[in-house]
């Protein structure tokens, strides 16, 4: 069975995947932290991440592996977690150019869907609905004001010891979802058959609650 949860980022949907995942007994699959590995192995040989040209040429030789669990995933580049160094604003201020990329997309959605052959997933991202699994089990789409969002994010980066102001994190949200929605190839958009879950004012319990009773009364 697979769960698909989409949305642009710090809408909710990591944290709520992950304990979906872990209290179904799902594999979780954080798809944006392998677009943010490609971004990561393109800065470090010291690419233009905004050249595809360039970027292509790497795609061969890149040794990205995931590996998943219950309520788990890690992200690994030439074997290296490099799930938390990912999260960083180096990355992130590229990640949506190369993720913009179809020959990229390409890669990651193959990698995806190799990952989840044969198994129980919530796999979450911004086009696992609409174009990674367009016949999953369960959709769901993320959605929250732009405040409660940048709070969220900033909330997350500070306990990674980076301070950054609301009003800075909103620009870079809004920046990000320009670029997520309006790609050509895969933008981030709600599938038809997707229910919208808008988590501006839900508590956590009450986000990981919706999507598991929608999954156990069905
Ligand atoms: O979810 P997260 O914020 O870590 O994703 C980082 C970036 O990766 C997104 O802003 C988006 O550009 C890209 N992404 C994507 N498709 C996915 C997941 C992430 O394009 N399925």
């Amino acid at each position: 069975m697979i769960i698909a949860i989409d949305g642009p980022a710090a809408s909710g949907k990591s944290t709520t995947a992950k304990k979906v995942a872990e209290m179904l007994n799902f594999i979780y699959v954080d798809t944006g932290s392998m677009y943010r590995a490609v971004t990561l192995a393109v800065l470090n040989a010291g690419m233009d991440p905004n050249v595809e040209s360039d970027v292509k040429g790497i795609l061969p030789n890149l040794a990205i592996s995931v590996e998943v669990s219950e309520g788990g995933s890690k992200t690994l580049l030439d074997g290296n977690d490099v799930s938390e160094e990912t999260r960083r604003t180096g990355v992130t201020n590229h990640v949506s150019a190369v993720s913009a990329m179809p020959s990229v997309r390409e890669e990651m959605v193959a990698m995806q869907r190799r990952i989840t052959v044969g198994k129980d997933a919530v796999v979450e991202g911004r086009d696992i609905g609409t174009v990674v699994f367009p016949k999953a089990d369960f959709k769901f789409y993320f959605t929250a004001s732009h405040t409660a969002r940048a709070e969220r994010r900033r909330l997350d980066l500070k306990k990674l010891g980076i301070e950054h102001s609301t009003e800075e994190i909103i620009e870079d949200l809004k920046r990000r979802d320009d670029i997520d929605s309006g790609r050509i190839h895969s933008p981030l958009t709600r599938a038809d058959d997707a229910i919208t879950v808008d988590t501006t004012n839900l508590t956590f319990d009450e986000q990981v609650a919706f999507i598991v009773n929608r999954v156990r009364n069905s």
